[in-house]
């Protein structure tokens, strides 16, 4: 490779991050970072009508917890601004100056009304869909009387309409199109405004990007950015077009198939770190089976040889154990400050106020072990926080036990721990499991019963570290009340 790598992030501000561009951001990354080039994030916002007030700080939000910091930037700045391209749109009609001046671009007038109709018969005839090329030859009088006639014309390019184009891409090889397949394609829209196809060219070669990778939507439009950058005599970077995510139908991952954008899996408790690992996954491998990587692991191994062309599936299995795997990872003390902070970004209605770091410390290792993500742990625990317990009491009968026996149980219990000093999770061990034997209940049984009876759940927390948080006091309060129920 020759030359310094420089690789952008280009986000339409039109709404959520999706997926699919987070994992283009990603590979973007990796790349910069395995070949100590740049990562440049530009903002391309000319589609006036689809902007989204808000949404370049949520598209910036989520590369920051992913961890992916950019060199130049919008609110970074760099030698190759302004990076967000409503700034930069004399540069664009400059260009578009020079192409219509070379004779590589032409003035079109046609109404939409005229263009719809041209679409319809070229739909009935069952031909080439795209502009018939109407005002790419109109005569030197003609166009001056569109011209004063006030319409406010599109300039659109010309393609040549022999030969063909061969892209050289970095994932699928040499890929060909005939020329006279593509259209006439717009470059300004009458607003002003260029369209992608103009606009990402001129950018990307005066912010001097080596390699360009998106997704393979854009493959097909490739022929047109190639011929453009012939046209204005300029080499075009390299080009990677990575392939869809799909859902399990292998269809394209869409909305339909639920959560699409990145900043739901945030809300849900997926760590960034988890979500970095998986998302690159999605078709890069190193090997086709190590499966965790750090983020510098995958800086150090990532090249795009490794790219798969097929489609890669979504699997939200997968991410559930992988970032159940992340959590369990963590010591202690991160998983106590990271729910910390998630409660304290996302509010959990199964806890009344954020905890302190105290019971945070406390409780984290009681939940470890059972989170897929951290959005699992405020129903866990939500019982530590309630004055009341909520539960049916025929759920404190186990299998195999009736209420009477039930009762003898808990009550036998409660008498133990009345007494138990110290009162923490080895003592109630030592006295209850023994206790179980004394009652000729099996200890699943036992336990079950003082499990729903001080937490309300069947499936909870470990139970002695539990009572032990709970404290005697209220232990042997919930204990009675379940007796009392009975
Ligand atoms: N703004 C384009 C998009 O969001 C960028 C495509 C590209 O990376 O060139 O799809």
């Amino acid at each position: 490779m020759t030359g310094r790598v420089r690789v952008r992030y280009a986000p339409s501000p039109t709404g959520e991050p999706h997926v699919g561009n987070i994992r283009t951001a990603i590979f973007d990354w990796l790349f910069a970072k395995h070949h100590d080039g740049d990562f440049i994030i530009r903002i391309e916002d000319t589609d006036q009508n689809r902007k989204v007030e808000g949404a370049v700080e949520v598209q910036l939000n989520a590369l920051r917890w992913l961890g992916l910091d950019w060199d130049e930037g919008p609110n970074k700045g760099g030698d190759y601004g302004p990076y967000v391209q409503s700034e930069r749109l004399g540069t664009y009609q400059r260009v578009i100056g020079e192409l219509i001046e070379s004779g590589n671009a032409y003035r079109c007038y046609c109404s939409s009304e005229r263009l719809t109709k041209v679409r319809e018969e070229q739909a009935k005839r069952k031909g080439t869909l795209g502009y018939d090329r109407h005002c790419r030859d109109l005569t030197d009088s003609e166009r001056k009387e569109l011209h004063n006639s006030g319409v406010t014309p599109v300039v659109r390019f010309k393609m040549p309409l022999e030969g063909s184009t061969t892209l050289s891409d970095l994932v699928r090889g040499d890929v060909t199109f005939e020329n006279q397949l593509v259209d006439d394609f717009v470059m300004l829209k009458s607003d002003g405004y260029p369209t992608y196809h103009l606009a990402h060219v001129v950018d990307d070669h005066l912010m001097e990007i080596s390699h360009v990778f998106r997704g393979e939507d854009w493959l097909s439009s490739a022929p047109r950015h190639l011929q453009l950058y012939k046209a204005l005599g300029w080499e075009p970077p390299e080009f990677a077009h990575l392939p869809n995510i799909l859902a399990a139908d292998r269809s394209k991952l869409s909305k339909r198939h639920g959560a699409t954008s990145i900043l739901h899996y945030e809300e849900a408790g997926y760590l960034p770190q988890a979500m970095l690992n998986f998302l690159t996954l999605l078709g890069w491998s190193l090997d086709d089976k190590t499966e965790l990587f750090t983020q510098d692991e995958l800086a150090n191994h990532f090249s795009i040889e490794r790219v798969s062309r097929s489609g890669a599936i979504f699997n939200t299995e997968k991410l559930d154990w992988m970032n159940g795997h992340y959590i369990r990872e963590m010591s202690h003390e991160e998983l106590a400050d990271a729910l910390i902070e998630f409660w304290k970004r996302y509010p959990a209605p199964e806890i009344p106020s954020i905890p302190s770091r105290d019971f945070a410390l406390q409780i984290a290792p009681l939940v470890q072990e059972r989170l897929k993500t951290l959005g699992d742990a405020a129903p866990l625990i939500s019982f530590f926080f309630q004055d009341e317990l909520s539960y049916d009491s025929e759920e404190l009968v186990q299998k195999g036990m009736d209420a009477n026996g039930t009762r003898v149980g808990l009550q036998a219990a409660h008498g133990g721990l009345a007494d138990l000093e110290p009162f923490n999770a080895q003592s109630m061990e030592d006295l209850l499991r023994p206790l179980s034997k004394d009652l000729n209940v099996k200890v699943g049984q036992l336990f079950g019963s003082l499990r729903v009876a001080t937490t309300g759940l069947r499936v909870a927390p470990p139970l002695f570290e539990t009572m032990e948080i709970l404290g005697k006091e209220r232990t042997l309060d919930s204990i009675q009340k379940a007796i009392d129920s009975l």
